[in-house]
């Protein structure tokens, strides 16, 4: 089934981008396995998923562990947290994250700028917008990002890799795409100011229902959870 799943998923990532004229390796397909075992992660890791996402640090750590115990392939993954990160959670999310998606305050830059001096890594980071501006939603406004921006692109121990999104639920993915688009835009205004010394690349957003409409809009990163991990009708 997830065998079916991803193949599913790489052929309409590889359609759109004929489509859309890009090269399908631009775009990073990121298995988000929050609440999953390690054996369906293992089985995802065997059908060619390289990127993990998860939500939770303490979860995510047991799972670390034991893939890297387990398969030697695990120095090949890449570990992304996507959920919310809580500012007592980071010493151990900078020991096992590629990629922090969800960097949405200066106090959480600061911490994971601290922690990542501790143990000498530079800490790839997005900062996550809420484009939608739904209450009650995780992400900075986007007339917030400049001024954090100005902060945190000074940190030694952070790159800003660029941005991240969620979309509201709702039915028809059509009625999200504003949002991506709103995410793209608001990457290329940033950029055109150069507030830093090197260009936001990365647009980290679509998930199992509207991943394609992102990559419409320019997403660069897919993170896909129930439509790998979970029967398709
Ligand atoms: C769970 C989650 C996803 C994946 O969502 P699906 O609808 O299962 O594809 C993507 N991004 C974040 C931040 C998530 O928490």
């Amino acid at each position: 089934m997830l065998k079916d799943n991803i193949l599913k998923i790489q052929k309409k990532l590889s359609e759109k981008c004929i489509q859309l004229q890009r090269s399908s390796e631009g775009i990073t397909l990121v298995a988000v396995s929050k609440n999953r075992t390690i054996d369906e992660i293992k089985e995802a890791v065997a059908c060619g998923i390289h990127n993990i996402g998860e939500n939770r640090v303490q979860e995510a750590l047991l799972k670390y562990k034991e893939l890297s115990t387990v398969d030697s392939r695990q120095s090949a993954l890449k570990w992304h947290m996507v959920g919310h990160l809580q500012r007592n959670k980071v010493r151990d999310a900078v020991k096992i994250f590629d990629l922090i998606h969800s960097v949405d305050s200066l106090k959480l830059a600061q911490e994971i700028n601290k922690e990542s001096c501790r143990i000498g890594k530079i800490q790839e980071i997005l900062i996550e917008v809420n484009t939608s501006g739904e209450p009650g939603k995780f992400g900075i406004k986007p007339q917030e990002l400049s001024e954090l921006l100005k902060e945190v692109g000074g940190f030694n121990n952070i790159k800003v890799s660029g941005l991240m999104t969620i979309a509201p639920l709702v039915d028809d993915p059509q009625k999200v795409r504003p949002y991506f688009r709103a995410l793209k835009e608001l990457r290329d205004k940033i950029n055109s100011l150069s507030l830093i010394t090197y260009p936001l690349t990365l647009l980290s957003m679509g998930m199992s229902n509207d991943f394609e409409v992102a990559i419409e809009e320019g997403a660069d990163m897919v993170r896909i959870g129930q439509a790998i991990f979970e029967r398709q009708n």
